[in-house]
């Protein structure tokens, strides 16, 4: 085993997710020393092919119907490694903070930074031709049942896009999507340091502070990295380990993952919405809680999702890609969930989670069979939890600074939420980064 290596810095982030890519950012544009450790990889690789999209999913090592992390109920935790985090591989819907809620936690993010971060994230709304003929199709279908059914925002530079591009998810090898490896890029320009495929192991805590963090890289070389500020931006699952890790009991004794459940429906010999761009489209049903977008992902991804429920009642049916009309429902569930001392994760859904769900999929199947969909033909997927979070929420777990109990120790990612958004979060993570780097950066 090699000798520890010590670093000195000015913060240290553990976990490289969009919100400590923008924090190791700010500080080192302030000239402040910035040490981020990840335990994926750092660039793009062969992003935009499935090799690249599965060489950085966390799988876990059995044969199932979606090769990720999951619940020991079952249910598919889709987790990304990387500096980046997940929006490496997101579908890149962008959601704005809303205000009013982040008030309620204490938190007035100004108008200015959520202004800076839609436009450094890219968002704009999808342009119409970029919707293709089986989301238009999706959108009448869902106009006259008296959805308001829109076009949504997307972190996409269109210009640098092309029409018909389902790749997403298999991240974008044309820079079109905005990722937080962006960001990171920046950093490093400025002088931050990342320490890619090292896992953050512990954090130094002493006296009830909060001095730094160790770490290992994939060699087994181990760093002390040594700093007055410690960001945790290691996803809802890794940040609460991490917390846990330090003795703060309450993370992870919560647990929320926006279940998502998509529709598939087949036409009679016509296209459906197969190689069209990703959720085009869609409306937040805010009285239900619960948001639908159209959107049928790329082919194998396809044939993991619809293995299990679909190919056991009608084989045939995995074959049918061309003529598929896809659409999901996301549902904002309670924190019924929590992630034990070994890492494993367990969630239960509860009756309003189970009626959420419910409400949505009939919505999802009524739009189908108006968009012309066989009724016969309409199956459910299994659900996701896309947004892990809530495991070391506002309010419980941390402070209106997104401090914890330990002094000088910080959360900045999805484990923050106070309660599940129910929608796309990447740009609240991206927003209440530019909040805490303001407070962090102003006291040091
Ligand atoms: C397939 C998919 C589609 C999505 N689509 C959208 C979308 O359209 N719009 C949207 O807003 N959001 C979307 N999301 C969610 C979005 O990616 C996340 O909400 C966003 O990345 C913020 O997550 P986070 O900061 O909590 O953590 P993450 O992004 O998960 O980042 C956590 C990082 O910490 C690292 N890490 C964990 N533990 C350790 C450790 N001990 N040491 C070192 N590193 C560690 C991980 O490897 C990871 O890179 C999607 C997610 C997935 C997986």
């Amino acid at each position: 085993m090699g000798r520890k290596k010590y670093i000195e810095a000015d913060i240290v982030i553990a976990g490289g997710g969009p919100g400590g890519c923008e924090i190791a950012r700010r500080f080192s544009l302030a000239g402040k020393r910035a040490v981020l450790i990840e335990k994926g990889g750092y660039g793009t690789r062969m992003l935009g092919t499935l090799i690249g999209a599965a060489s950085r999913l966390e799988v876990r090592p059995k044969i199932s119907s979606m090769p990720v992390l999951s619940t020991i109920e079952g249910a598919a935790i889709p987790l990304c490694s990387g500096v980046g985090g997940g929006t490496l591989l997101y579908c890149g819907s962008a959601f704005l903070p809303e205000r009013e809620f982040w008030l309620q936690q204490g938190i007035d993010l100004p108008r200015s930074i959520i202004d800076e971060g839609v436009r450094e994230t890219r968002v704009s709304e999808t342009p119409d031709e970029f919707i293709g003929a089986g989301s238009k199709r999706l959108q009448r279908a869902a106009l006259e049942l008296g959805f308001p059914w829109e076009p949504l925002k997307r972190h996409i530079d269109f210009n640098r896009c092309v029409p018909g591009c389902d790749r997403c998810t298999y991240g974008c090898s044309r820079g079109a999507k905005w990722t937080g490896l962006e960001y990171a890029e920046e950093a490093v320009r400025h002088g931050a340091r990342i320490l890619d495929r090292c896992r953050v192991e512990g954090l130094l805590v002493e006296g009830g502070r909060c001095g730094g963090a160790v770490a290992r890289d994939m060699f087994g070389g181990r760093y002390e990295v040594r700093a007055p500020l410690t960001v945790c931006s290691a996803g809802g699952i890794g940040t609460a380990l991490l917390l846990r890790g330090a003795g703060i009991e309450g993370a992870g004794t919560t647990f929320a993952g926006d279940p998502t459940g998509f529709t598939f429906g087949f036409l009679a010999g016509e296209r459906g919405n197969s190689h069209e761009h990703n959720m085009p489209m869609g409306y937040k049903d805010r009285d239900n809680g619960v948001l639908f977008s159209s959107m049928l992902a790329p082919q194998v991804a396809w044939i993991f999702q619809v293995l299990g429920g679909l190919f056991r009642r009608s084989p045939g049916r995995i074959f049918s890609y061309r003529t598929a009309l896809g659409l999901f429902v996301k549902v904002s569930d309670q924190d019924r969930g929590s992630i034990l001392k070994n890492g494993a994760i367990t969630k239960t859904f509860t009756d309003r989670d189970r009626e959420r769900i419910r409400y949505g999929q009939s919505i999802n199947e009524k739009i189908l069979i108006r968009a012309g969909c066989d009724p016969d033909s309409i199956c459910h997927t299994e659900l996701t939890l896309g947004h892990p979070g809530q495991t070391a929420p506002l309010g419980r777990v941390l402070k209106s600074t997104l401090e914890t109990e330990i002094q000088s120790l910080y959360c900045c990612d999805t484990s923050v939420m106070p309660e599940a958004p129910g929608m796309p979060p990447a740009l609240s993570v991206v927003v209440l980064a530019k909040y805490l780097s303001g407070i962090l950066l102003d006291n040091s």
